[in-house]
């Protein structure tokens, strides 16, 4: 990345900067007088009122007018829940983590008591939580064991405009469930509310049959926006030197909050930065560079909501994760690269891949409104407002852009029929079509019944919080006597990456990861480098000199503990293969089959599957050999189709693991 230079023309010169401190809400007089303050406050008779009057309510309100942080506990003051719980779900880990500290600090109680939170991996709740803040696929999982949702007289739904696949399948379970608590008496009835900062609300009120919708009048504090004045190229170098701008002339009281895509570029500009701090000639305050995305080890996560010492300045860089729910206080600045990576599906390749792409005008308010949740903020969007009015006014659902063998398989965990499921914006049914098929590959539904059920691999597939194909992969594992090395393996692969990128030398760094690197490839050196970490005592140290992300495999640990818990639960035989890593391969390639390609004369790889031209990622271990056939974990699209986590497969295995598919090859039609 370049250093800034003082040409740029992003218009924030315009703004003169006020010594405003941001609120310190660590007393509690003062949060409540905080409280008070909140929009929501006001209106809190009203809106008992509605949630009293109706079964189901739709609350729209602005950020940081109050909604997740007051409602659900205005609910619990007001007895509404009866005994029961109150659950309320968030797209992301980290909001329903913060938020329940939050809710739980205002309550004067500890989180895991009335207020707890529970999320992938980690469950803070006791029998005595009565507000209980879980992700949104936290809740699904429970309605695998109680379509109902017994355990809750009350779920809101909360960040619907985000439109996760989990949230608008949940949508559908509430509703359902609603009618079913409706019909029997015996039941306590189920109310519902819908929270959302923007949507399109007529559509969300047919789908609850015409529910009434509440507005909540006015937000909290103004942000002043500013767009760049010329198009950039490079939205990296463009949010570096705004950064820059606002950290020469804003008072350190004020952090910073800059959206970038991932975790890749989030530590590049992270080391960028301490580097330019480094310079004498840098002005400004002290700073403190923190990082904020999904994969990151969620201890982590936490500590860009600590305060930095008076005086020094906080920037934090963060992917969406920071886009929605969460409130990092003293933020004032928000730095709006404009880009978000996003999931999408291709149907012609069968994969979920991510891609860097330009967010939606939705997805811009979110952002610029995370700069006034406490005091007047400002927010600069590195694009041009024609740029801004270009884009799309909102983001498409999840639901209609990824592939669905996971849902499809949590559904049908629930006994749902996919293809019936009223959902408010249903996928193509050719997707649902698509996802059924694969699951009948992985052996997870019944080839035979005429509509799709689970057969008992499917039911245990069901149970992993991961994608089916990886579930597979794990429930195999005892029969290649290797479960130990493919639950490391698939820890592993569950964080986003184990190394570190940063100023090292190249050469260095290549020297360290070449004593655990595999000729087989990816998967058998991911699983050295987890041996070599779980026999090291000092694991910080140990990953220090060998260039590897400490907090991602320390995350990586925890994670594999969880699933050998799931393995127990299931009985399964736990067994090791010790050097014969082909059993290991062998055990992926029986959920990723479909995964496969095949060297080509120009030296580039065919996906088997769908017949895509690729190659193997630079980062990957089998960069630079060319074997003929391989296995991969993802494919990536950037500029070029790229293979990641690739490893050498022998075409003769294909025929032996999955015979219905082999044909497919034409290096195993020799066998
Ligand atoms: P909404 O859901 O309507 O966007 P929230 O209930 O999340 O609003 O937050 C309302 C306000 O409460 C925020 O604008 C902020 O001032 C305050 N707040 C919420 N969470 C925190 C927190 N963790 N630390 C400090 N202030 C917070
Ligand atoms: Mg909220």
């Amino acid at each position: 990345m370049k250093r800034p230079s003082s040409e740029i023309t992003i218009n924030i010169h315009t703004k003169k900067f006020n010594d405003g401190k941001s609120q310190d809400t660590s007393n509690s007089v003062q949060l409540l007088e905080q409280r008070k303050s909140l929009p929501v406050y006001k209106v809190r008779k009203r809106i008992l009122e509605e949630i009293n009057k109706h079964a189901t309510l739709i609350v729209i309100g602005e950020t940081g007018s109050g909604k997740t942080t007051q409602i659900p506990h205005f609910i619990h003051n007001a007895q509404l829940a009866g005994n029961m719980m109150i659950g309320i779900t968030q797209p992301r880990r980290v909001a329903a983590v913060t938020i329940a500290q939050r809710v739980a600090q205002e309550m004067h109680c500890t989180v895991g008591g009335t207020v707890g939170y529970c999320v992938r991996f980690e469950d803070s709740t006791s029998p005595a939580t009565k507000l209980k803040f879980m992700t949104d696929g936290m809740l699904l999982r429970e309605a695998m064991l109680d379509e109902h949702l017994k355990s809750y007289n009350v779920i809101i739904l909360d960040e619907a405009h985000e439109r996760t696949v989990n949230t608008d399948i949940l949508f559908g379970i509430v509703k359902k469930a609603q009618v079913y608590r409706a019909e029997h008496r015996s039941l306590a009835p189920l109310k519902v509310i819908v929270m959302s900062a923007t949507m399109d609300v007529d559509h969300f009120s047919n789908y609850f049959n015409k529910a009434p919708i509440l507005y909540l009048e006015g937000r909290q504090y103004t942000v002043d926006i500013y767009h760049a004045l010329k198009p950039q190229d490079d939205y990296c170098f463009a949010c570096l030197v705004t950064i820059f701008q606002i950290h020469k002339e804003a008072p350190a009281s004020e952090d910073i909050l800059v959206f970038l895509t991932g975790q890749e570029e989030i530590e590049s500009m992270c080391s960028t930065i301490r580097a330019i701090l480094k310079d004498p000639q840098c002005k400004g305050p002290p700073m403190k560079v923190c990082v904020l995305y999904a994969t990151l080890n969620p201890n982590k996560q936490l500590e860009v909501f600590n305060a930095t010492a008076a005086g020094t300045r906080k920037v934090i860089l963060s992917t969406n994760i920071a886009e929605t729910s969460v409130t990092i206080s003293g933020v004032k600045h928000v730095v709006d690269s404009g880009m978000v990576k996003a999931r999408f599906y291709k149907p012609s390749t069968g994969l979920n891949m991510l891609r860097v792409q330009s967010i939606s005008q939705a997805q811009a308010w979110q952002r610029a409104g995370r700069a006034g949740r406490q005091s007047n903020g400002a927010c600069y969007r590195v694009y041009t407002k024609l740029e801004f009015d270009g884009m799309m006014k909102n983001t498409v659902p999840e639901i209609q852009r990824c592939g669905l063998s996971g849902v499809v398989l949590q559904l049908l965990a629930i006994g749902i029929d996919p293809v019936e499921f009223d959902l408010l914006d249903k996928p193509q049914l050719g997707s649902i079509i698509e996802a059924i098929n694969l699951l009948q590959q992985l052996g997870a539904i019944d080839k035979n019944a005429e509509t799709p059920i689970l057969t008992d691999l499917g039911k245990k597939m069901a149970q992993f919080p991961l994608d089916p194909r990886f579930a597979k992969v794990i429930l195999s594992a005892s029969d290649f006597d290797c479960l130990e090395e493919v639950l490391s393996v698939v820890a592993v692969l569950s964080v986003d990456t184990i190394y570190v990128s940063g100023n090292s030398s190249k050469e260095a760094v290549t020297e360290a990861r070449r004593k655990f690197m595999s000729p087989t490839g990816d998967i058998i050196t991911y699983l050295n480098i987890y041996r070599c970490y779980s026999n090291t005592k000092n694991r910080k140290k140990w990953c220090f000199e060998n260039y590897l992300n400490f907090w991602n495999l320390e995350y990586a640990h925890e994670v594999r503990t969880q699933l050998k818990d799931l393995c127990q639960s299931n009985n399964m035989r736990f067994s090791s293969s010790g050097s014969n890593h082909s059993k290991v391969i062998m055990a992926f390639l029986t959920g990723l089959f479909m995964n496969t390609a095949e060297l080509q004369q120009n030296k580039q790889y065919i996906t088997v599957a769908t017949r895509q031209l690729t190659s193997i990622h630079p980062s990957s271990a089998m960069f630079g050999s060319l074997p003929p056939c391989v296995l991969y974990t993802e494919m990536v699209q950037t500029n070029k189709c790229y293979l990641r986590c690739v490893s050498q497969i022998d075409p003769g295995w294909l025929v032996q693991i999955i015979p219905n598919y082999a044909h497919l090859y034409t290096s195993s039609r020799n066998f």
